[in-house]
C-alpha cells in the first residue's frame, strides 16, 4: 500500500530545467546552475512554491540549487569532513561520543541539502535489515542513546521503522531514541494518524530534533504536524545550520528562533558549516558566526538561543564557540 505522503515524495522536483522554468529563472541565474551533479537536485514542491520566482536570491532556493561553484575545490574541503569513517561501528552505526551510537538509517532524504555533510556517505545498501545494528546496540552496554539519523530516518516506510524501532525498545540499557529528521519541513504529511501511532507505541523516550534552517521552511501544516508529535509527550527540538545569504543576519537567526520557540520548539545547536566538498559558498566565518549569535542572546529568551557549534574530528563532543575573553571585554 502507498501512503500519501509516498505519493506526494514522487512529485519533488527532480530535474534542473524544470525547477527553474518554473520559477521562471533568467538566462544569467541559468547559466550558475550546474546542470547535472552526482548529487543530485530533489527538491519537495511545497519548498519550491515558497521560493521567490524570477531570482537565485532567495534563501531556500540557495540551499537547493547546485552551482557551478560547487565544482571548485576549496582548500580544507573534504568528501568526508567529519571524518565520520573512523567511527564505524557495523555497515550502518556509528559511534562518536559516549553513551551515544547514530544509525544511518537510510540513503534517502525528501530533500536534497547543497552542504549535507554526509553527501559522499558510502551508504551501506545490501542488508535491508538492521540485524547488525540491534545486535551491536544489544552488546554494547555502555549506549544510552540511539540517534536515529541518515539520509532521513523518515524516508523509511512505516513498517522498517516499526521493526527498528521495537529492537531498540526491547533493549534494556538504551533510555532514549533520538531522531534527527529534515522530512517534515518538505512533506510534513508524512507525520499522518499511521506514524503517530507508531510513535505513541514505543515505550522509550523519543527525542524528536528536526533540522530548519529559515522561518520560511515553517508554514502552518508543518507547525501543526510538530505539535501533534509534541502532544505525546515527546520533546521537539531543532538544530540549524548557518549558511551565507541564507540566515547570517540577525534578524534572520531571531525571526527563525522565536518562531520556534513561540511553537514550542525549543532550539538546539546552530551548526557551523561543515566543510565538505563544494560547499564554500555556504561558509561563514567563526568571528561572525560569534557575534551573530551575541546578538541573538541580547534579544530573545535564553532558552531560544541554540548554541553555535563545529564538529571537529577528534573531539569528544560537538565544540562549542564562544565569545574570547578579549571580545568580551572591549
Ligand atoms: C552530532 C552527533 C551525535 C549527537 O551529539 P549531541 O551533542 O548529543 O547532539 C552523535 N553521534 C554523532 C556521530 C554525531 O555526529
Ligand atoms: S535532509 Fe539532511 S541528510 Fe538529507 S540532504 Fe539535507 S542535510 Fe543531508
Amino acid at each position: 500500500m502507498t501512503s500519501s505522503w509516498q505519493s506526494i515524495l514522487r512529485t519533488n522536483f527532480t530535474s534542473v530545467d524544470e525547477l527553474a522554468a518554473y520559477l521562471q529563472l533568467g538566462e544569467e541565474d541559468r547559466a550558475q546552475l550546474l546542470a547535472k551533479s552526482p548529487f543530485t537536485l530533489n527538491v519537495p514542491e511545497r519548498l519550491a512554491a515558497k521560493m521567490a520566482k524570477g531570482t537565485l536570491d532567495d534563501p531556500l532556493a540557495r540551499q537547493f540549487f547546485a552551482h557551478t561553484l560547487e565544482t571548485k575545490q576549496g582548500e580544507g574541503f573534504l568528501d568526508d569532513p567529519n571524518a565520520e569513517s573512523l567511527y564505524t561501528l557495523t555497515g550502518k552505526m556509528l559511534k562518536k561520543y559516549a553513551g551515544r551510537a547514530l544509525i544511518v538509517t537510510t540513503s534517502a532524504c525528501a530533500m536534497h541539502c547543497r552542504y549535507c555533510f554526509r553527501q559522499n556517505y558510502p551508504y551501506e545498501k545490501e542488508k535491508a535489515d538492521f540485524e547488525e545494528e540491534l545486535s551491536g546496540l544489544r552488546s554494547d552496554t555502555s549506549l544510552f542513546e540511539v540517534i536515529l539519523s541518515g539520509g532521513d530516518p523518515l524516508s523509511l516506510p512505516d513498517r522498517r521503522l516499526m521493526t527498528l524501532l521495537e529492537g531498540i525498545d526491547a533493549i534494556p540499557h538504551i533510555q532514549l531514541i533520538r531522531f534527527h529528521t529534515r522530512f517534515p519541513i518538505g512533506i510534513p504529511e508524512r507525520i499522518d494518524d499511521a506514524f503517530l501511532d507508531l510513535f505513541a507505541s514505543i515505550n522509550k523516550q523519543i527525542v524528536f530534533v528536526v533540522h530548519v534552517n529559515h522561518a520560511r521552511e515553517l508554514d502552518s501544516d508543518v507547525l501543526f504536524s510538530l505539535k501533534r508529535i509534541q502532544k505525546l509527550g515527546i520533546p521537539v527540538l531543532s538544530q540549524s545550520v548557518l549558511l551565507k545569504d541564507v540566515n547570517d543576519t540577525v534578524e534572520a537567526l531571531e525571526e527563525l528562533m522565536l518562531k520556534l520557540s513561540a511553537n514550542g520548539i525549543i532550539p538546539y545547536y546552530l551548526h557551523q558549516l561543515d566543510r565538505v566538498r563544494g560547499s564554500q559558498r555556504f561558509e561563514v566565518g567563526d568571528e561572525r558566526a560569534i557575534a551573530l549569535i551575541g546578538q541573538i542572546r541580547e534579544r530573545l529568551p535564553g532558552y531560544a538561543v541554540p548554541q553555535l557549534v563545529r564538529e571537529i574530528p577528534g573531539h569528544l563532543h560537538k565544540t562549542p564557540l564562544l565569545v574570547p575573553r578579549t571580545l568580551r571585554e572591549s
